[in-house]
Formats: C-alpha cells, structure tokens, sequence
C-alpha cells in the first residue's frame, strides 16, 4: 500500500520509479542506480560562549558513477539524513540530465545560522570541514561542496581555506568547493547562476509554440504574472532578471516570515533591500502584507516559482494552484501527490532537476577552471579581438577601393571587436546548457505518449545517461 504521506526521499524515488518503468533496463540496474550509496553522519562539539555546543552534520553520497561527486551543503534546523540522501539522489539525476561529468552528493548541517554570529559560524564551518576532510568527503578529485539553503561564498571561502591548510601541498586545493568568492578562485557569474539558469530555462520554454500549447500560456514572457517563494540567492536572482530583462511582473513574494503582494508588480531591487535592511518582506511601500504561510503560492499568476524549500505543493494546496507553469527553483518544492494532481489539471512542471542546474553547471566552469589554474578566456581573448579587428578593417577598406560606401550599423564595431570576458563565458556556457538540456528533455516529452510531464522526461534522460555509463564500465 502506498504511503499517503511520503518523506522526501520516498517523493524522488518514486518519480525515478515512475520513469524507470518506462525503461527496457538490464536486471538490477534500477535498484542499482536509485539507492544512495553512503550517508556520513557527523557529531562535533566547538567551544563557543563558554560552553560546548554539539552540531550534528551530514554528507551523503549518492552515485559515483562519476567522480568527483558534488552537491551543495545546507544550513538548516530542518537538515536530517533523509533530507540529504533525496537531494544527493537528485544531484546525480541533475549532472547527468546536463551533462555536467559528476556523480550526486549533499552536505548539511543542522544548525540555524540567524542564532550565531560570524565568527561562531567560521569556527563551526571550518571543524565542519574538518570532519569531512578527514573521510574525503571534502576533496578535488572525489567530492566537491558548493552553497545550498542558509550558505554562500563566505562559507565556501572559510571551507576552502581550511582544506587548504590541511593540504598545503595539493596544488588543486582550490577546487575542493565551489561557489567561492572571485578573490579566491571562484568564477564570475557563480552568485547569479541558479537564478540566471532558470531565467535561461523560461527563455528556453517560451521558445517552442507546441510546449507553450500544452501549459496553456500564449505569447512571450514579457507582462507574465509571476509569484515567487523564497528571496534568497535563487529567488531573489530570479525575479530580478525576469523582471527587469523579459518584462515579468512579479505579483507575490512569499517568505518565511511573510508574503507580500502587489497587482501591478514588485521592485525586486528595492524589495530585497528593504529585507536586508529589515529582516522581513513585513512593511514594504505600496505592497499588501499577510502573515506567514503557504497561501501567497495560490495567488493568481502565470508562472510560480517556488525558490524556498521542499514539499511546499502537495496535495493539500496542488488543487487551488493558479499558475499555468511552475518552474522548481527550489529542490523537491512539489511532492509526489502534489504532482499527479497539478498533471492532472494540465499545469506543467518544469522539474527541479533541469530549472535549478544552473547552479552546478557553472560550478563545473569553476572547478575546470580551478584545476587549469588559470581565468576562462585569458589566452584567446585579445587574440579574439585582433582576428576581429582585422576583419572589420579589411571590411572598411575593399569598401574605400570599391568606391562603394558601405556604413556599419551604430555599435557593430565595438560590440563585434570586444573579445568575451569570463562573465560572458559563463552565461554563454550556461545558455548553451539549459537549451540542449531542454531540447533532450522535449525529445523525450513529445515522442513517447507514454511520457505524460517533462519530469519523467528529465529522469528517462538522465537515467539513460547514467545506465550508458555502468554499460561501459562492465557493472
Ligand atoms: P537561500 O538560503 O539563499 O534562500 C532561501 C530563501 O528562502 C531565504 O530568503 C529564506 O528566508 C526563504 N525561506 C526559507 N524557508 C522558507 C519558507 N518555509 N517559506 C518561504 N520562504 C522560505 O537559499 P538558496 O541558495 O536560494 O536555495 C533555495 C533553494 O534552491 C533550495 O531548495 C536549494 O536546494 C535550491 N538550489 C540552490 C542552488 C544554489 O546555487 N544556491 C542551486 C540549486 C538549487
């Protein structure tokens, strides 16, 4: 009998389940790929106002068919060993549906890091660190944290230099995290990506009429209503660029100590200074405010994006859903039964697996960059510019001997003679990813009636991709 209140793990196996029942898979191979593989459980006490606290952390391990294995870590009071292993699950999933060469992992700890101050939390990351050094589950070449819920570049900063002082003579140390800040190693555009991702994925989606069809949306982007759940990096970097770059008018912002709403849209810039600078969405100019709760996510709108936290749609509020289209910026935001229902009444889900890989994709770009040492584009770019250069002279000149007086557009030549920086690299990469990613998924979704949402799509694909990989290896 299935259970009516699966945990979140329960949630991701069964939609690997689902897809893996569409598959012609040899025998075992789907126990083999679905279960988690390790999971670290870490008790560590740090001496810190006089008394010694006790932090309980986790690394999980789910696949590594492809190593390095890597996958965020998560501060958070709610962190628990089932919550890792469905996250690492699905970071196996992820690099495999991008083509991003990784195996699946996930860190967390459980601690609420509003309740220490900086210093506490640098002495708490860097024992945390410690631990996993001491079993490489911190390391290069085998398993290669990057931000999550409550961390971010300062976290990844204090995790990378205490790897470093452990292993002052790996001359890759740098790569053992991802997400660090530019100064130390990290990559331009790693702050932004989860959310430029996702703006990439909606590009994407928008492109293809028959998908449009199926979602039941009409025209471009651009005056979309949009609700949000979750400011922090992913939402906040989300509804920002939707907002100021396809004409998305962000109508709800729900946040865990309040939702705020406005018909006519929110300034997500003035928004998210008014958090930081108050804690709460509670007294922003011109927006309603109603206390905390999941009820803003039902608002009307086009599009919603849950950017918070998992099992957020289920199938207590899956029926009075609005949105025609929900992008998971966040992991595992709608549950299983949440998703039959929200199938059923013909709203489609771009999955978690797809619309927040930006996140690991670019963090990719900065451990290959990590590893060659050295800044993307540093070689070519001037090199880039020259061949450029050439080009539009010789251009200016067989115009000048032709006698024919040829006029470059307004712009053309600087905008043709720039060679791309690192930032332009990145989001050219990711681009690349989110739309290849896509089309694969689309193949899947319209070419087999059997494969009724993108998600089973996204698992058929990345299930695919990881079963090719144990076919070569013999397993
Ligand atoms: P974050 O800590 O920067 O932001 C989370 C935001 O959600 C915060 O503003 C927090 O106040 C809010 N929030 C927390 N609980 C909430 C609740 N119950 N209701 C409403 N709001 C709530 O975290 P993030 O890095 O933006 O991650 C958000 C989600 O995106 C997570 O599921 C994470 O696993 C996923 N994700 C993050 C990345 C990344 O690169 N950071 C990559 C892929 C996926």
């Amino acid at each position: 009998m299935s259970n009516p209140h699966p945990s979140f793990r329960d949630s991701v196996d069964r939609m690997f389940t689902h897809a893996a029942s569409l598959m012609k898979l040899p025998p075992g191979l789907e126990e083999k790929i679905r279960v988690c593989n390790s999971t670290y459980t870490v008790r560590f006490g740090v001496r810190l106002r006089g008394a010694i606290h006790t932090f309980t952390g986790y690394r999980s391990v789910h696949s590594e068919h492809m190593e390095p294995v890597k996958g965020g870590i998560r501060y958070a009071m709610s962190v628990n060993q089932d919550e890792v292993e469905a996250l690492a699950a699905l970071m196996t999933y992820k690099c495999a549906l991008v083509e991003v060469p990784f195996g699946g992992s996930k860190g967390g700890l459980r601690i609420n890091p509003r309740e220490w101050d900086e210093d506490e939390l640098e002495r708490i990351t860097r024992r945390f660190t410690y631990e996993l050094s001491r079993r490489s589950l911190i390391s290069p070449s085998q398993n290669v944290p990057a931000p999550d819920m409550g961390t971010g570049e300062r976290e990844m900063a204090w995790m990378a230099d205490a790897y470093k002082r452990l292993h002052p003579d790996d001359i890759n140390a740098k790569a053992c995290v991802t997400g660090k800040p530019v100064t130390i190693g990290g990559i331009l555009g790693r702050v932004e990506a989860t959310g430029r991702g996702l703006q990439y994925a909606l590009r994407e989606f928008f492109r293809h009429p028959e998908a449009l069809k199926r979602a039941g949306v009409e025209g471009s982007l651009s005056g979309k209503r949009v609700v949000v759940q979750g400011l922090g990096n992913v939402g906040y970097h989300a509804a920002k660029f939707l907002q100021q770059e396809d004409g998305c008018v962000i109508v709800t912002v729900v946040e865990y100590n309040g939702t705020v709403s406005n018909p006519d849209g929110l300034d997500i810039e003035a928004l998210k200074a008014h958090v930081n600078e108050t804690g709460s969405v509670a007294g922003f100019p011109g927006a309603t405010f109603r206390e905390a709760g999941l009820e803003g996510l039902e608002d009307e709108c086009d599009i919603l994006i849950p950017a918070a936290v998992e099992s957020v749609i289920t199938e207590e509020n899956a029926p009075r859903i609005k949105a025609k289209l929900v992008i998971e910026a966040a992991n595992g935001p709608v549950t299983a039964e949440g998703d039959e229902i929200l199938k059923k009444r013909g709203i489609v889900v771009i999955p978690d697996m797809y619309a927040n890989a930006g996140g690991v994709t670019v963090s990719y770009f900065e451990w290959v960059k990590n590893l060659s040492q050295i800044s993307l584009g540093r070689l070519e770019r001037r090199h880039e510019e020259a061949r450029n250069r050439m080009l539009v002279e010789e251009i200016t000149r067989l115009s000048a001997d032709s006698g024919v007086k040829w006029t470059l557009s307004d712009g053309f030549k600087e905008a043709y003679l720039h060679g791309a920086d690192e930032l332009e690299l990145v989001r050219s990469g990711l681009d690349d990813t989110m739309r290849e990613s896509y089309m694969k998924m689309q193949e899947v979704w319209f070419g087999d009636d059997r494969v009724e949402d993108l998600r089973t799509a996204a698992y058929v694909v990345a299930i695919r991709r990881i079963a090719n990989v144990y076919g070569s290896l013999g397993l």
